[in-house]
């Protein structure tokens, strides 16, 4: 029999570091990495490109049924992996606030999980992976040898998105980012199927106020003191 693979899953709030955190110590360990998140983006985006209502239940059913969703492999992007959807690759247009706000509907309608929850194990078949999302340990790969739930006080994870979106551009005032974070948090974590969950055996870390390259080491430690 072969040696299972190591999954690591890294759930967690809205910024709190996750996406981040996971693809350093997917890095590290040379593992796969997987944001689940930007599946759930890449159905709420082509929705709202298609004009299909992020709060119309059938009619994003159907588009995901004909959605052809594809995690390939590429080196040499940043992440490790291209989101493909029809065959066109996403990017940076899976973060725009419009996205951020039909996002957490989409995400909540029972169908759509379904289908993602299957695309993300695929994808974790047989390899060794970090991934992250609201549900990986508790759903996703309720097997995992590693589970990390992160969270951050509402003031940092605002400070933080803040920071990427001011990178990034955007003028969206403060407020209104804190108002999104706490909808989406309230919506992702209320919602009946899979909901953002610390799982059981999960070891929860606050990153408030830690530099990401200490939250990575700490997880590395963690991983790699475990034989
Ligand atoms: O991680 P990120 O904030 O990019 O995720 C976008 C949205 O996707 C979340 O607000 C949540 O509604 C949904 N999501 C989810 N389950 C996951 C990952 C993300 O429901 N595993």
């Amino acid at each position: 029999m072969g040696v299972a693979p190591r999954h690591i899953a890294i759930d967690g709030p809205v910024a709190s570091g996750k996406s981040t955190v996971a693809r350093l110590l997917a890095a590290r360990l040379h593992c796969l990495f997987l944001d689940t998140g930007a599946l759930y983006r890449a159905v709420a985006y082509i929705a709202l490109a298609r004009g299909v209502s992020p709060d119309d239940p059938a009619a994003v059913a159907l588009l995901v049924d004909s959605l052809d969703l594809r995690i390939q492999p590429d080196i040499r992007s940043a992440l490790g992996y291209q989101l493909l959807a029809d065959g066109a690759p996403l990017d940076v247009e899976l973060f725009s606030t419009q996205v951020s706000r039909a996002v957490s509907p989409i995400a909540a309608m029972p169908y759509v999980r379904e289908r993602l929850i299957g695309v993300q194990r695929e994808f974790a078949r047989g390899e060794d992976v970090v991934m992250a999302g609201r549900d990986i340990g508790t759903v996703v790969l309720p097997d995992a040898r590693f589970k990390f739930y992160l969270t951050a006080s509402l003031d940092a994870r605002v400070d933080r998105r803040l920071a990427e979106l001011r990178a990034g551009g955007s003028s969206m005032s403060r407020e209104a980012l804190r108002a999104e974070i706490e909808r989406r948090d309230l919506r992702d974590s209320s919602r009946a199927a899979s909901p953002l969950a610390k799982a059981r055996d999960a070891v929860e870390f606050d990153t408030s106020g830690i530099p990401v390259e200490e939250v990575v080491a700490r997880l590395e430690h963690a991983v790699t003191s475990v034989r």
